[in-house]
């Protein structure tokens, strides 16, 4: 007999399997990602809605024969997060947040503060759907960026990279000596910043590391504002729920920023490349490597 191990698990992406049966994909609080077989599941009204995308649910699950698969016996919802259907944009940045786990949460090994991190965000964007659906307004573009922000600074940290944000690089000056609107130099390579008074002469430029993906990758220095350095702080430092009220930058500052999210994430993070994610074509206001 296989034992029986009862999981919480988020669904990241569902596929049909032999016309009648499901392989689901899912984020899960206790193992890291996992895929798992539904048989049956296409006619079947066993799993209710346990195995829709985004739904969170506790499974029974055994190991499978089928190699890397588990198999799914039963399912209990805990929370559908239908609520993220409800609008468009919202429901584009769910599915980055779920393109994301996708392609780094680690296979069969425990990863509770990306679960947390996770289901979190999508609490959040649900309650914000709702907001905007019941006063028929759509969710702020620059929320929505902050928001993204946020959620990959706490990649970036899970990843082990610390980001020096307040103090300049060279001289250590605070990041509150300056103005909202002074632009600073960030190091890729560093991930730090340094102040216009510093920044590296050509010959300190030569010997920076090269980024680990070399191939047309312009962007071992970045500019970006001091209000957008600030927000970075904010998003490493408290919960994603609380980030889109705390943050001060403006959209353009939020834009800046998540330019420098994705040079950051693509050269410190393995697994991160730059395949565009799908999901951020929905979202307005967002150019970059990714989209
Ligand atoms: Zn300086």
């Amino acid at each position: 007999m296989s034992t029986v191990i009862e999981i919480t698990a988020i669904v990241l992406r569902t596929v049909p399997f032999e016309e009648r049966h499901r392989v689901v994909t899912a984020l899960t609080e206790s193992h890291g990602k996992i895929s798992a077989i539904a048989r049956n599941a296409v006619s079947s009204r066993r799993f209710g809605g346990c195995l829709e995308t985004f739904a969170a649910a506790t499974w029974r699950i055994v190991p499978s024969k089928a190699g890397d698969l588990y198999r799914v016996d039963e399912a209990t919802i805990r929370k559908s997060f239908e609520g993220l259907r409800g609008d468009f944009e919202v429901l584009a940045l769910a599915s980055v947040f779920n393109e994301l786990m996708l392609r780094l949460a680690p296979e069969r090994e425990p990863c509770l503060d990306l679960f947390k991190l996770h289901s979190n965000a999508l609490a959040l964007l649900e309650e914000w759907a709702i907001t905007s659906r019941k006063g028929s307004s759509s969710v702020e573009p620059r929320l929505l960026i902050v928001l993204l922000n946020a959620y990959l600074s706490k990649i970036l940290q899970w990843n082990g990279t610390q980001p020096q944000l307040l103090r300049c690089l060279a001289c250590d000056r605070s990041l509150l000596d300056f103005s909202a609107t002074t632009l600073l130099r960030c190091h890729i390579s560093n991930a730090a910043w340094t102040c216009p008074d510093c920044g590296p002469k050509r010959s300190e430029r030569d010997r920076l590391p090269k980024p680990h993906s070399s191939t047309g990758f312009q962007h071992e220095f970045f500019e970006a504002t001091q209000a957008a350095i600030g927000d970075f702080y904010i998003g490493l430092t408290t919960p994603i729920r609380k980030s889109p009220e705390m943050a001060q930058g403006t959209l353009a500052d939020q834009q800046a920023l998540f330019s420098l999210m994705e040079s950051l994430l693509v050269y410190h993070v393995p697994g991160f490349d730059r395949t565009p994610l799908k999901g951020l074509r929905f979202l307005p206001g967002i150019k970059g490597i990714f989209g």
